[in-house]
């Protein structure tokens, strides 16, 4: 049993490359785990950093629970396989994979039993006596592979390790890969830049781009439900179609596409569109508009969303034909790409030629759509938040057709009509509204329910182990103190969820007296660490934190300032003799259940401490944090530290 976890791992180069950004992944045992991405986007650091090979700039890499950080690659437990697997040429198979194992003197048995037991599984056997250089490209990176094999080792990192094997040899790799991952039973990690092997191969696959995680998700979930624009365009061949779109909602629920730079519109139900934003669908934003080639059929009755399209080529590929065509019926150039380009499937014996217009129709249940700026999809499985209508009236707010009091908190919120931003995290199951389940996703971790309450939409987030079926209604709540309400005339903000502060981190040591096992009194040092406020003020760190922040930091960064982050629940009103942020109580936030408290520090700065007792407005107090529940970044190059 194996399981790996990296924390806001980073690594920047001494050169100033910062080839790793904010890795975070648990990964359990037994998964088949693949790094994807174009050259140059950091998938072979990761590797190396979880190797051991490579130093970790900021962050946490565990195996079994352990912080591996400072151990040696040979410490780990794990082995790892190259794309350029240096075969010992004079040593024979055998020899070659009995190697590592003679290295660690153990006994000649059991290598031997060792060797031919994994020969057989990688259909070596009849080849233990020769020398790599009698062997295929194929067969000696099967003796690579068993040369890593036989270690046992509890993960088993592939870096390219099929790159040079021509196409043939690389799909018959492939699934030998895939039997042999069955077989061990052990944590695989895949690195390839090559989509259809993350594809076929992942259990889970991890998608990156210049250095930052895009997306971590099975290979059905980033077809379907690809986070942004990149992912979508790299997961799956030919790349996506995409064009420019405007999207205007008309009366009678449905929203007209009006393609940019096309004679073309389609009025659609808006049930496609229950994910997006109402911002995207007043008719003024241009939307990215994304549809795969499988989801164009060269039947123009096939779906009801119908378009012109000039042909330009067709690639005949035996089971079907890929036809690159254009919705730009004027357009004449039929070889360059144009943005109003499309690339279809057909059946093979599709009798249309170059240059031929037909029609083709649009399976509008399987498009994506993005925002053109930041190219995000605006359509996520689960989307961030939802929108919806609140009426406030004496102390009372309707939502969903139910009527809440408001906790004392939001008393001020004066009568009317309301527009509500409610996170999608604070839907919850088990309140008073009841909702209908209208279908049911199943994202990596949990299952996504989308439901119809009357005729609006909302989403929550289920555990696997829940059943829960298309049809059924649950009843939801709605944690209030994470609403916005915005109307023409006021607004009123969720609370804070998180403080930032300033702090300068201070190095300390001390001398303690240890007794080692013979009695004898030693004195080692010791560290930690304490923040300091702009303001001169000295916050308490705990002792694991303080020492993690003494092993990340460098000597140099110690006098430079980092951002601190706590949410409501890491601050709490202490004793003068505990140390801790000087204050003015301003205001109580009572939600009911959970009350909070607005303080202001001497440098005016405004942080929410969670309460568990009254205290008095208008009173001076100090506030401790947990050390253990902050984070922290490093303002300068961005780096979270804790
Ligand atoms: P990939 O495996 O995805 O092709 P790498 O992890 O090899 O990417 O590289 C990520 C980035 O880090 C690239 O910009 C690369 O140039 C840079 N890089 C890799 N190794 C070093 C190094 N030893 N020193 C400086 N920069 C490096």
């Amino acid at each position: 049993m194996s399981n790996l976890e990296l924390s806001h791992v980073y690594k920047v180069y001494p050169n100033g490359v910062k080839a790793v950004n904010d890795f975070t992944m648990k990964i359990e045992d037994k998964e088949f785990i693949v790094f994807v991405g174009p050259s140059g986007c950091g998938k072979s650091t990761t590797l190396r950093m979880i190797a051991g090979l490579e130093e970790i700039t900021s962050g946490e890499i565990k195996i079994d629970d352990m912080i591996v950080n400072d151990a040696e690659p040979k410490e780990r437990d794990i082995a790892m396989v190259f794309q350029n697997y240096a075969l010992y040429p004079h040593m024979s198979v055998y020899k070659n994979m009995a190697f590592g194992l003679k290295l660690r003197h153990m006994p000649k048995a059991e290598i031997d039993e060792r060797v031919r037991n994994i020969a057989e599984i990688l259909g070596l056997s009849e080849y233990l006596d020769r020398k790599p250089k009698a062997m295929s490209g194929g067969q000696r990176q099967r003796v690579a592979l068993g040369r890593a094999i036989v270690r046992e080792p509890k993960v088993f990192l592939l870096d390219e390790p099929l790159s040079n094997l021509d196409a043939k040899l690389r799909a018959q790799m492939r699934s030998q890969i895939s039997k042999l991952h069955n077989r061990l039973q052990t944590t695989f990690i895949y690195v390839t830049h090559d989509q259809v092997e993350a594809m076929t191969m992942g259990t889970r696959i991890v998608v990156m781009k210049e250095g930052f995680v895009q997306q971590i998700d099975t290979p059905k979930n980033l077809y379907r439900y690809p986070i942004n624009k990149f992912v979508a365009g790299f997961i799956g061949t030919p790349q996506m179609n995409f064009l420019n779109v405007k999207l205007k909602k008309t009366e009678g629920k449905k929203v007209e596409m009006i393609f940019e730079k096309l004679d073309l519109s389609f009025l659609a139900p808006l049930d496609l569109f229950s994910r997006v934003d109402e911002k995207y669908l007043n008719g003024d934003v241009t939307v990215c508009f994304g549809i795969r080639s499988e989801h164009i059929s060269s039947d123009p009755n096939k779906y009801p969303y119908k378009a012109m399209c000039k042909i330009g080529h067709i690639e005949d590929l035996g089971v079907d034909a890929q036809i690159y065509a254009d919705l730009n019926l004027n357009d004449d150039d039929l070889v360059g790409e144009s943005p109003t380009r499309i690339i279809f499937r057909a059946p093979t014996g599709y009798s249309h030629q170059s240059g031929d217009e037909v029609e083709v129709s649009f399976d509008l249940e399987h498009m994506h759509l993005f925002d053109s700026e930041n190219e995000e999809s605006i359509s996520k499985l689960l989307p961030a938040f939802v929108k919806t209508k609140g009426m406030v009236k004496d102390g009372k707010v309707s939502i969903y057709g139910h009527s809440f009091a408001l906790p004392p908190a939001m008393k001020e919120i004066s009568d009317g009509e309301y527009a509500l931003t409610i996170p999608t995290d604070a839907i919850t199951a088990g309140g008073e509204i009841e909702a209908k389940i209208s279908s049911v996703s199943v994202a990596t971790d949990k299952n996504v329910l989308t439901l119809k309450i009357g005729d609006e939409y909302a989403f929550v987030s289920a555990p696997l182990s829940e059943k829960h079926k298309e049809g059924d209604t649950i009843k939801i709540a709605l944690d209030f103190k994470r609403i916005a309400f915005d109307s023409s005339s006021s607004s009123f903000s969720p609370l804070q969820e998180e403080t930032s502060l300033i702090v300068k981190v201070n190095k300390k040591s001390l001398m303690k007296e240890h007794v080692n096992m013979n009695g004898r009194v030693t004195k080692i040092k010791e560290y930690y660490c304490e923040f300091e406020t702009s303001a001169g003020k000295i916050i308490p760190v705990d002792a694991s934190t303080g020492l993690k922040l003494v092993n990340l930091m460098s000597n140099k960064a110690f006098k430079e300032e980092i951002e601190i982050r706590f949410s409501p629940y890491a601050a709490r009103i202490c004793d003068i003799d505990q140390g801790g942020i000087e204050a003015k109580l301003i205001s109580i936030l009572n939600y009911g259940k959970e009350k909070f408290a607005k303080c202001e520090n001497d440098e005016a700065k405004e942080i929410i401490v969670s309460l568990d007792k009254d205290y008095d407005v208008g009173q001076n107090v100090y506030i401790a944090l947990d050390t253990k529940q902050i984070h922290a970044y490093n303002t300068k190059n961005q780096i979270r530290l804790l």
